[in-house]
């Protein structure tokens, strides 16, 4: 059973195959099935299950192979997860996250921020602006971004160990 506890794969996941795709691929069991068994399991449209199975098939995320029955002739498509497949994109995501998350906690720290009625800008750019904004028509002050810079850090951290919990599971 694929395990989708954590709130970022769950949004990963949700934006690539949808809630309905959510449902489908928390109800597939480990090992090959066929996409009536997992419209079955998931009570499902199979014209539904068909469509998630595509989309994680394009993003490598789902393989099948094929079984033909000798007397009828029948094709039978056997599908499976890549578990492997789905740790290393799982992972990528991290490191893209961590890499912007990063970023954006060095300007952060880095810099001195003033905000008005419509926008939030560096002290330079205020300063340049005589601390008053023409489209809002309100003065520029200082925002303390301490709370800001500790939610980066948080989610940093959370961002951390669930890379560690990919590599090890
Ligand atoms: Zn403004």
């Amino acid at each position: 059973m694929f395990e989708t506890s954590k709130f970022i794969v769950r949004e990963y996941f949700r934006k690539m195959i949808g809630e309905e795709g959510m449902k489908i691929m928390e109800n597939v069991p480990e090992g090959e099935i066929t996409d009536e068994e997992i419209a079955r399991l998931s009570d499902t449209k199979l014209t539904a299950v068909r469509k998630v199975l595509y989309t994680l098939y394009e993003n490598r995320i789902a393989e099948y192979r094929t079984e033909r029955d000798d007397t009828s002739g029948w094709i039978t498509y056997l599908w499976r997860f890549n578990y492997d497949n789905i740790k290393k994109i799982m992972g990528d995501e991290a490191d893209g996250l961590l890499t912007g998350l990063k970023s954006q906690l060095e300007d952060e720290r880095k810099g001195v921020f003033y905000q008005c009625g419509c926008q939030r800008i560096s002290f330079e750019e205020a300063a340049a602006k005589d601390f008053r904004c023409d489209e809002c028509n309100s003065n520029f002050e200082y925002v303390d971004n301490q709370d800001l810079i500790s939610e980066l850090e948080e989610k940093i951290e959370e961002i951390e160990k669930w890379k560690r919990e990919i590599k090890k599971g």
